[in-house]
């Protein structure tokens, strides 16, 4: 069962002070997070520790245990072979890193504790914004990346409740910590990524079947922005003076030409998105000088597909064989 996609909607926030509960939209929780609003019931900031916090759709249906294994869930991912079978995480390090580590044994553990690992499915809106945090947070940037629809195995059990956003205070989380023996998933709440949603936490064998599109995989209807942006990027390239030297070289942090045009080509573009994925869309959509400007032009087109038109991204999967676990 699919739920409906929605990167804009109301969030519940809940005050930890005066107990009130209420809807904002997110340009609200955006003025909030500067200190620039205030809580109805109480008064406080946010900058107080007890502030309001965004909470749970009480309409949400992945709060009803028998609906959890119902719903499709989301995830993205970099590997694209997602939930590996054999994972062994430390077949890519190299023999420093592991002497580094402290020699095999210590490697063995370490390696052991990545097994130990929950996986994480989600929301549609939290795996791909869980993607754009990844690219604009922790160096993914022209990583390529694959969406998995993930089905689960319809007799799971489900832990009751739900936690809080386990990223919050641990990072990553160990699947025993959180589905005790005879429990194979566990909702939590997020804060971050689809604010307000439901994710879970679940091992390898709580997946039925996934289905795999790489992002993006299609180009949108741009009312011909791609031809336009490529157009600007040549004659960015080719109006600059070149610096001294036969061939232009542009470190790290200074703009070339072509950088500076794609930043002002894609500003137009993050302003029709909601407001907590702007940055992070401008971070994805950075040029980089090694591409070729039809290849940025597609690939930032595929992105605003991927957060405006979600109906043709899920049409695509619906193409997808499913891969059985
Ligand atoms: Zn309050």
């Amino acid at each position: 069962m699919e739920r409906p996609i929605d990167f804009s909607r109301g969030r519940y926030l809940l005050c930890g002070q005066c107990g009130r509960r209420w809807v904002v939209d997110l340009d609200w929780i955006d003025r909030w997070e500067q200190a620039r609003e205030f809580c109805p019931g109480c008064g406080v900031t946010c900058e107080v520790a007890t502030a309001p916090r965004v909470t749970v759709d009480p309409d949400d249906p992945a709060l009803a245990d028998e609906v959890v294994a119902e719903l499709v869930w989301y995830h993205t991912s970099t590997q694209s072979d997602w939930p590996k079978h054999d994972f062994n995480p430390a077949a890519e390090l190299t023999q420093e890193t592991r002497l580094r580590m402290g020699g095999d044994h210590h490697v063995a553990a370490w390696a052991e504790r990545q097994r130990a690992k929950a996986l994480h499915v989600g929301t549609y809106e939290a795996a791909i914004h869980n993607m754009l945090r990844r690219i604009d947070h922790q160096a993914d940037h022209g990583s390529q990346f694959y969406l998995y629809r993930v089905r689960l195995v319809p007799s799971i059990t489900v832990r009751e409740g739900w936690l809080i956003d386990p990223s919050d205070f641990v990072g990553d989380v160990v699947l025993g910590e959180v589905c005790p023996p005879g429990v194979d998933v566990a909702r939590y709440l997020n804060y971050h990524e689809d604010p307000g949603a439901l994710s879970l936490a679940l091992g390898r064998s709580a997946i039925a079947s996934t289905q795999q599109i790489a992002i993006p995989s299609l180009s949108g209807d741009d009312s011909g922005w791609a031809d336009v942006a490529v157009d600007e990027l040549e004659l960015a390239a080719a109006t600059s003076p070149s610096p001294a030297g036969s061939r232009p070289t542009w470190g790290r942090g200074t703009a070339s030409p072509k950088r500076g045009r794609a930043r002002e080509l894609a500003a137009p573009l993050a302003q029709r998105l909601p407001v907590n994925l702007r940055r992070q869309f401008e971070a994805a959509a950075a040029f980089d000088d090694s591409q070729q400007p039809e290849a940025w032009a597609r690939y930032v087109v595929g992105l605003m597909s991927l957060l405006l038109t979600p109906q043709r991204v899920l049409a695509e999967l619906d193409r997808e064989t499913g891969r059985g676990l």
